[in-house]
């Protein structure tokens, strides 16, 4: 996951609906708390909406060109050579003069992860990288052990670039693979092949303590022998952490105009994803998000933060920011068309769009992203992030406690095995009425 975008609506539910048994819920007496109501709500701010804390804060900076823009991607991403050393030059002092007009309104907060994502951009030289750490660095405190996580690609000159990344102060790093059969990234419009992709991940391996494999699944074609193909040699390298998705037709792709085909149908694409966890969970690995596998230790700073309603300042091309204020929380959208933005932000107007989360709006965007944690979410930061009392949740935690898609335990909320499977229509209870 490079940044999450504002937040959607929720997306189909990841099995068919089915009849759902509601039992009775026996009469309370006057007074007592309701069966998965929070027992103990935190104390009310003083002003519903008011925040009493602010919470951690990352740094998302977006690297925008691609190779080739690949045909299932929804992301600010920009097909285009290369960009030459004049054009990253140029590209990173535009990110300082963005970062530098952002300051004031993040002055004194750590930064506990940064993500350079896009885009592709080890299309960057490690020189660039280096010193736009160092950029970083001179103008923001980092947590001392903070994560750095740089996107790769397999499939052109990158691979041997990944040591000077690591020597230039990147953490970690995120291997988009997808796939390492041929006919499979064919179809996806991918600019590399099954060896080029084994070849990155075990220089990735070598250069880097932490590291993420990103695979795909449901693609055109895909049988369950061919992902069991893909998962044999995927845990075959032993990644700390492994990212597995759905291929998804998202709207303003060439995907969603020209439909690839052959792609499994909804009951093939679920047997897949029971086959992910189990091949997952034998290897060793632990899923702790709908999507993310990982070691233990090895889970991504960045993506929690964004799960748990954590702040983020997204710096470059397209990029999403979330930041809290103690009287108001507000979302960022940078210009999105490189050259544009780069003009925007050496006059210093690199935001395009900028708008208030509703307090209303608040508890559904705390619970689309933290119910798809396996662990789930605390009711205490659902206070602190939201500045909303944990009663406001109270209609529709004890629907979704009936339904049987979450389990309570005091300030503690987690999405039973029933809803993970109905992911949307657990989410899809916190909308606003
Ligand atoms: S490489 Fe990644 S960011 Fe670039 S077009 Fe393909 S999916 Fe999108």
């Amino acid at each position: 996951m490079s940044q999450p975008s504002s937040p959607r609506r929720p997306n189909p539910p990841l099995r068919p609906p089915q009849p759902i048994a509601i039992p009775v819920v026996p009469a309370r007496a006057p007074g007592q708390a309701p069966r998965g109501a929070a027992p103990a709500a935190p104390t009310v701010p003083a002003q519903a909406g008011v925040l009493v804390a602010l919470p951690p804060l990352s740094l998302y900076v977006h690297l925008p060109w691609c190779l080739r823009k690949c045909p299932y991607c929804d992301f600010n991403s920009h097909e285009s050579a290369p960009p030459n050393a004049a054009l990253q030059t140029r590209y990173r002092q535009s990110l300082v003069r963005d970062l530098e007009a952002a300051l004031p309104q993040i002055w004194g907060r750590t930064v506990h992860s940064v993500f350079i994502g896009g885009g592709t951009p080890s299309l960057f030289e490690p020189e660039q990288v280096e010193a736009l750490l160092a950029d970083i660095r001179a103008r923001l405190r980092l947590e001392p052990a903070c994560e750095i996580t740089l996107e790769a690609n397999p499939g052109t000159f990158e691979a041997q670039r990944f040591a000077a990344y690591a020597k230039a102060g990147v953490t970690r790093l995120s291997v988009g693979v997808q796939s390492f059969n041929d006919r499979a990234l064919a179809a996806l419009g991918r600019v590399h092949d099954g060896a080029q992709a084994l070849a990155a991940l075990q220089e990735a391996a070598a250069s880097f303590e932490t590291w993420n494999l990103d695979l795909m699944y449901a693609l055109p074609g895909q049988a369950l022998e061919d992902l069991e193909r893909d998962l044999e040699a995927a845990l075959a390298l032993r990644p700390p952490h492994l990212s597995v998705y759905h291929l998804t037709i998202e709207p303003n792709t060439r995907f969603a105009l020209q439909p690839p085909p052959h792609l499994p149908d909804d009951d093939a694409a679920y047997g897949m994803l029971d086959h992910i966890i189990k091949r997952t969970t034998a290897a060793g690995l632990v899923r702790y998000e709908v999507s993310a596998f990982s070691r233990p230790g090895h889970r991504c700073i960045h993506n929690l933060n964004y799960w748990r309603f954590g702040d983020y300042l997204g710096i470059g091309a397209g990029a999403h920011s979330k930041l809290s204020f103690p009287d108001r929380l507000v979302r960022q959208v940078r210009w999105r068309e490189p050259r544009a933005y780069m003009e925007a932000a050496e006059g210093e107007q690199a935001v395009s769009n900028e708008t208030l989360i509703a307090v209303d709006d608040r508890p559904f965007e705390f619970m689309l992203n933290g119910l798809r944690l396996i662990d789930g979410v605390s009711l205490r930061d659902f206070y602190e992030r939201t500045g909303l009392n944990a009663a406001v949740l109270e209609p529709a935690l004890r629907r979704a406690v009936v339904e049987g898609l979450l389990v309570q335990d005091g300030l503690h909320v987690q999405p039973s095995a029933r809803g993970l499977d109905f992911l949307s229509d657990l989410q899809a209870l916190f909308l606003p009425a």
